[in-house]
């Protein structure tokens, strides 16, 4: 990689879904960077074609105009073989901490497939499975248990370590707090910039809820309609929007009201302070 080159680069990204005949584009031409050790938030309404470019980008659909590269190499239309040996490097991590865990498997299984499928042998691929679990601060003793067994706070944090096991160096994030409480939605996104900080993974952070990604992203990119409307700073971007369709999402967060928001951000910042107490 060479000192300017952006470890994940979209360049004018056409996705279209329906079909060739009667297409329904819902990316147009999306040019987005993300840096080493960045966190580049996604934000717009449901809709937007935010999850649409995050699966693009994992070869999920079919890219029918620009490119992607990754560390300088295309990986636009990689298929098969070479699709599956990316996931060492770019891992994902969805919304539904309910549905994203095989039911059927345990969570010793669930974290090991991925090693397994890359040719670890066993021995090695248990200690990385512990090293990781220990690292989202859940207990060796669940390598035995079944994800149903877990609150959807701790299914996020196997999920995130799942994620890890093969050391990616950019994970996609679709709305990986969405579904939780508060309190939950704050420690799970401590745990996300923690191990930014200890390992310079790279997040593209997909979220509806520009109050999260304030707290977690650096820049910021706004879609509406699969168009990027505004990128920028993350805290400018989600302060004080320059573009009118951001100006709208920001009236419509549920977190808009300044007060609200001054009280979710102290929330935030005991609850940490509340943690590096006991930790
Ligand atoms: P977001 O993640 O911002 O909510 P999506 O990327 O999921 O938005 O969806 C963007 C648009 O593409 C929406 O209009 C959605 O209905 C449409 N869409 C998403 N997935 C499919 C699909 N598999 N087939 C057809 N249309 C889809
Ligand atoms: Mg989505």
């Amino acid at each position: 990689m060479t000192a300017n080159e952006p470890l994940l680069r979209a360049e004018n990204v056409i996705v279209e879904y329906g079909t060739k005949r009667n297409p329904n584009r819902v990316l147009h031409e999306v040019s987005l960077e993300v840096g080493a050790g960045e966190c580049v938030g996604l934000v717009g309404e449901s809709g937007s074609g935010k999850s649409t470019l995050g699966k693009a980008v994992l070869g999920l659909v079919p890219v029918a105009g620009g490119k992607i590269t990754f560390d300088g190499r295309d990986i636009t239309h990689l298929k098969g073989q070479a699709r599956r040996d990316l996931a060492s490097d770019i891992q994902v991590v969805f919304q539904d901490p309910y549905g994203s865990l095989n039911p059927k498997m345990t969570v010793g299984e669930i974290l090991s497939e991925p090693l397994s499928t890359a040719g670890t042998d066993r021995a090695t691929a248990r200690g990385i499975v512990g090293e990781m679990l220990e690292r989202v601060s859940m207990p060796a003793s669940v390598i035995d248990r079944y994800p149903s067994e877990f609150s959807g706070g701790q299914r996020q944090r196997i999920a995130i370590a799942r994620a890890l096991v093969r050391k990616p160096r950019l994970i996609i994030c679709d709305e990986p707090v969405s579904a939780l409480d508060l309190t939950t939605q704050a420690t799970v996104l401590d745990l996300l910039i923690d191990l930014q900080r200890e390992t310079g993974v790279s997040y593209l952070f997909v979220s509806h809820d520009l109050g999260v990604v304030r707290s977690i992203c650096h820049r910021v990119a706004v879609m509406y309609r699969g168009n990027l409307v505004e990128v920028g700073d993350g805290d400018a971007v989600t302060r004080s929007p320059q573009h009118p369709y951001s100006q709208r999402l920001l009236a419509a967060s549920p977190v808009a009201d300044p007060i609200l928001q001054a009280a979710r951000r102290d929330e935030w910042l005991a609850l940490r302070e509340r943690q590096a107490a006991s930790a």
